[in-house]
């Protein structure tokens, strides 16, 4: 008897087409699927005319159940674990039990497909060949902006995913904590009937979002060009000169001075006396 496998099994975002051939094969064949929702994966399943059981495997149960599913693999049943939508494990449940299977000997095998953070990032037209994959901001604002502080000078270009009910304030505290100017995409609804990908800055995406009540249903992922080095290098710079000549000269003189010798902006200068920096 072959080895058992459990198989990670990419499913669509939207369009029902983007299930391959292979995975169709694999949920067929599997002696249990393992999903997050059966209800939702199920019509998944009876589209497909699939009868393979269902078994719920969420946040709450996993690290209880992966124990049970790893000795039903070890017995010799390959089972195959999907997500409510897209790729199981990438900010969604599947990690305890990958985790638990590998301990155990057992062959874990992916059926790659689709998920929303390549599916944005391949149409964004930003920098992709480095990025960072940031999953959701914190629902929390104070937890949301302190995270934002610590990404604003991250230079490879960064997703986040983002929720109807959140899209119009995570836009704002970006804005705040990136700048206006900042280039990012907002791609909405993908592979669905209402897809839309907008470009623009942070603050053109905020207001386009503001103004239609449609760009701000369904589902998002937010791809956003990431810090310019040289130009943080400048700022730098500039704020160094400037403390320098702020103990002599006052400080519009000295902002003005410091943006002359450095190249950096002078109102970021006057920022960092407005702040005492
Ligand atoms: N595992 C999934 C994947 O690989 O894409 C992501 C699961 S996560 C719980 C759900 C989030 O993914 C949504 O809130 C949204 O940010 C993003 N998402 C899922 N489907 C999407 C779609 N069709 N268009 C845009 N974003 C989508």
């Amino acid at each position: 008897m072959p080895a058992a496998i459990l198989h990670v099994v990419a499913t669509p975002i939207g369009n029902l087409g983007d299930l391959s051939p292979r995975a169709q094969q694999v949920l067929r064949e599997a002696a249990a699927v393992c999903a997050e929702d059966t209800r939702r994966s199920g019509q998944l399943l009876a589209h497909f005319g699939i009868g393979t059981p269902l078994l719920a495997l969420h946040e709450h149960n996993e690290q209880q159940l992966a124990q049970r599913l790893v000795a039903r693999l070890l017995a010799g049943e390959s089972l195959a674990l999907v997500s409510d939508a897209g790729t199981p494990l990438v900010s969604d449940p599947g990690y305890r039990l990958v985790r638990a299977a590998r301990q155990a000997g057992v062959r874990v095998s992916p059926v790659p497909g689709p998920s929303a953070l390549i599916a944005a990032l391949s149409v964004a037209g930003l920098p992709s060949d480095r990025f960072a994959f940031e999953g959701f901001l914190p629902a929390k604002a104070a937890a949301r902006r302190e995270r934002l502080a610590v990404l604003a000078g991250e230079a490879r270009t960064l997703v986040f995913y983002e929720s109807a009910h959140r899209i119009d304030a995570s836009l704002a505290d970006l804005r705040a904590a990136f700048g206006d100017g900042r280039p990012a995409v907002l791609a909405r609804e993908l592979t669905k009937l209402f897809e839309t990908v907008l470009d623009g800055s942070l603050a053109g995406l905020h207001a386009r979002v503001q103004a239609d009540a449609d760009q701000r249903k369904g589902e998002f992922v937010l791809v956003v060009q990431g810090a310019d080095e040289d130009a943080d290098a400048n700022l730098a710079e500039g704020r160094r000169v400037h403390a320098i000549l702020a103990k002599h000269l006052p400080p519009s003189a000295a902002a003005r001075l410091a943006a002359e010798i450095t190249g950096a902006p002078r109102k970021a200068l006057y920022g960092a006396s407005d702040s005492g920096d």
